[in-house]
């Protein structure tokens, strides 16, 4: 298979059907815009398991996402999409660059779901954007905005459900969406990687925030999460 694309914990190829890639998962973390990099062995495998299970739980829950299905330990076929070069984070606690940013307490409850977009630039740092930013740059009109903004808030609600029934809060996440025809589909990955996930009682750490703040042994906490979601794991 082609390589196409390899990113910090990814790496996309091309199949035999242009329309489907296969998206595969490398053991490497990143934090700091790749300032900060190690590899924790088996955390791709790890990852993909509980991404490919938050994709399926979404699926049923009749979000349209790339996800075709698993299919090795370290790969996903997934649909090929256009993909719009926002970071979208949606916030229900305080944490991370939110705390910095506007200097208030972490681990507060939000009034509502906060939705917010970055620019996917590595040589602008990922800087925070506005939809009249999104409109400026040409990344996405009106009405894709306010379709990826209901979509997130959508898979925000499953996922607060996916999360909460073994006992983890869902802090903050971030999501990646690509246009399928002129559909708007849910792509990348949702896992500890990309989510803050907080044991209910104890506000303990299961994910990247472990590599990022040097607290505790980040395999562990990862495969704690497959754990409580009953997932079947083999050589992990
Ligand atoms: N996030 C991510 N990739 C990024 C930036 C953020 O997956 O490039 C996730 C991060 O794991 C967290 C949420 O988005 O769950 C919000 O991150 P934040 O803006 O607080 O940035 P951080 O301080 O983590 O860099």
């Amino acid at each position: 298979m082609k390589l196409i694309l390899e990113g910090k914990a990814k790496k996309i190829f091309q199949t035999k059907k242009k329309e489907v890639l296969v998206q595969y998962f490398k053991d490497s973390a990143t934090a700091f815009n790749n300032k900060k990099k190690r590899n924790f062995k088996n955390k791709g495998v790890i990852n993909n398991l509980i991404s490919s299970d938050i994709f399926t739980y979404l699926t049923k829950n009749n979000i349209k996402t790339h996800f075709i299905k698993r299919i090795s330990s370290r790969e996903q076929l997934i649909r090929k999409l256009k993909i719009i070069p926002i970071e979208v984070v949606i916030r229900n606690f305080s944490a991370g660059s939110l705390v910095n940013r506007l200097g208030i307490k972490r681990g507060k409850k939000l009034k509502e779901p906060l939705v917010e977009f970055y620019f996917k630039c590595d040589a602008l740092n990922d800087p925070i954007i506005n939809d009249d930013h999104i409109m400026l740059l040409n990344i996405a009109n009106k009405k894709d905005i306010a379709k990826i903004k209901a979509i997130g808030l959508k898979v925000n609600k499953l996922l607060l459900k996916y999360f909460n029934n073994i006992n983890i809060v869902l802090v903050d996440y971030k999501m990646e969406f690509g246009f399928l025809k002129k559909n708007i589909v849910l792509g990348d990955e949702i896992s500890p990687d990309s989510c803050r996930l907080w044991d209910k009682k104890t506000k303990i750490s299961f994910d990247k925030d472990i590599f990022r703040e040097n607290k505790g042994n980040l395999l562990k906490s990862y495969l704690e999460v497959l754990k409580r979601l009953k997932i079947e794991v083999e050589n992990v």
